[in-house]
């Protein structure tokens, strides 16, 4: 039996409908970890569906509770043939976020899988139940095909991404001996174009803040006191603006990254980004100011009453900020260094305050990395064309996780596209999208039991 025995078998798994009987089932399970009233559904889906699924496999699962109380449960799971072979870890999510069932176009259900053309609709096809599926029916027809996988799989399978992965990192800590493996290679979000298959390497940061000027404890009449007292609206604008100059290139030094090294401009120049304006740093190309650079927003600012304006001097401004950054900014000076930034021009009453919501550590791993060229192959070889290779998503995720607190080389191989309407009604996965990742992922998984990738793992890189 060759590796286009095993594609072949993976395309009869999705033409014969083994692939959507398979989603159905798992999209049929309410799994929205934003609604407390699920919590049931989220062990559910670990315990009855999954565990199952890999157990039929010869996978040796534990349900592992969350150490943050409230939440969701982990699932971790291995298969060893051998420990001197390559191990790999994979990850994926069995959480969803709210059905938001009134909002689907007549027809649609978020927990009823349903095909009109080349949508497959359903809560989770894209974001994440359809993309693990794949992969672990690619898993399947290898080891079916082949007899043996030829290298060692671990799997961590979550229910609490919806809700910020509580736990995540704790259980990682905790189970790092039964983690440990060679690399990481595991499916989420989009690809850049739908047609062309994507390896993403790391994600964006991102960290939100206030910024507030409070100068006085009420309004003042601005006939009578317009001219003696200071607008907070005005100052905060002109903070703001020295931030960035006018199309948004960032002044602040620190925040500017010395990483777009000639192997990440390297990858990008490879890029297709539509859509882009004339903004941000002038001398970048639009794949660069997205993938290889920050950007500062501002999602948010308010002084006054902008629905009921008055004739006063309001007593306060407020901006509600985000930076996403690379890897290249140290992420606990982002904000020391704006308020140095803000002294030296002279603003001494805007207050900067990080957000309790919305941190992510920026990650990134180097496209020429050995695993990473190892991936390009594999997919081009099945696909007969390069894929896409970010060295980060624009985005951000959890992936310092598997970065850092784990010390994988991180390959990630998304099955979405752009216009999922992930997070939104009427969530799809496109039928040719799917049905061409599970020929790329058995393609890629066969590889893993040949001798490049053994070869890999031995030198440990
Ligand atoms: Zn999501």
């Amino acid at each position: 039996m060759s590796r286009a025995d095993a594609i072949s078998a993976a395309e009869r798994y999705f033409d014969d409908g083994r692939f959507f009987a398979d989603l159905e089932r798992r999209v049929a399970i309410p799994t929205e970890s934003q609604n407390p009233a699920r919590a049931a559904a989220l062990a559910d889906y670990l315990e009855s569906e999954i565990a199952e699924s890999l157990e039929r496999m010869g996978f040796s699962c534990t349900i592992v509770p969350n150490p943050n109380g409230k939440y969701g449960p982990f699932l971790l799971a291995e298969r060893i043939e051998d420990r001197k072979l390559p191990t790999v870890l994979t990850y994926g999510h069995g959480d969803v976020i709210r059905g938001q069932e009134s909002e689907w176009r007549a027809g649609l259900e978020p927990w009823k899988l349903s095909r009109e053309g080349d949508r497959i609709y359903g809560r989770g096809t894209a974001d994440n139940k359809g993309q693990h599926t794949i992969n672990f029916a690619a898993l399947e027809t290898v080891l079916r095909t082949r007899g043996n996988l030829g290298f060692n799989i671990k799997v961590l399978l979550e229910t609490g991404e919806e809700v910020g992965s509580p736990g995540l990192k704790t259980v990682c800590e905790n189970h790092k001996d039964l983690l440990k493996a060679d690399v990481l290679i595991a499916s989420d979000g989009p690809r850049l174009q739908r047609e062309r298959p994507t390896l993403f390497l790391g994600s964006r940061g991102a960290l939100n803040f206030d910024m507030t000027v409070d100068l006085r404890a009420g309004g003042h009449h601005s006939g009578n006191w317009g001219g003696l007292l200071a607008n907070p609206g005005i100052i905060l604008a002109h903070a703001i603006a020295s931030i960035t100059d006018a199309r948004g290139a960032i002044r602040v030094p620190e925040w500017r990254p010395n990483s777009l090294t000639p192997a990440v401009k390297k990858a990008l120049a490879d890029l297709a980004v539509e859509n882009a304006e004339d903004w941000g740093e002038p001398d970048l190309t639009p794949a660069e100011r997205v993938f290889g650079w920050c950007s500062f927003e501002v999602l948010a600012f308010v002084t006054g009453n902008p629905e009921r304006p008055v004739n006063a001097i309001p007593p306060r401004a407020s901006a509600h900020c985000q930076l996403r950054y690379v890897v290249g900014v140290d992420a606990a000076d982002i904000l020391p260094a704006l308020e140095r930034h803000l002294v030296r021009h002279g603003f001494h009453n805007v207050k900067v305050k990080q957000a309790r919501e919305g941190f992510f550590p920026a990650t990134r791993l180097d496209p020429d990395h050995p695993w990473v060229r190892w991936a390009e192959e594999s997919l081009a070889r099945t696909a007969g064309a390069r894929p896409a290779i970010l060295p980060n998503l624009g985005g951000s995720l959890p992936n310092d996780v598997f970065s850092e607190t784990l010390g994988l080389p991180t390959v990630w191989v998304p099955h979405s596209y752009a216009g999922c309407s992930q997070h939104a009604p009427d969530e799809h996965l496109l039928a040719s999208v799917a049905r061409d990742a599970l020929r790329l992922m058995t393609g890629l998984f066969w590889d893993l039991g040949e001798s490049d990738a053994r070869a890999l793992a031995r030198e440990k890189v």
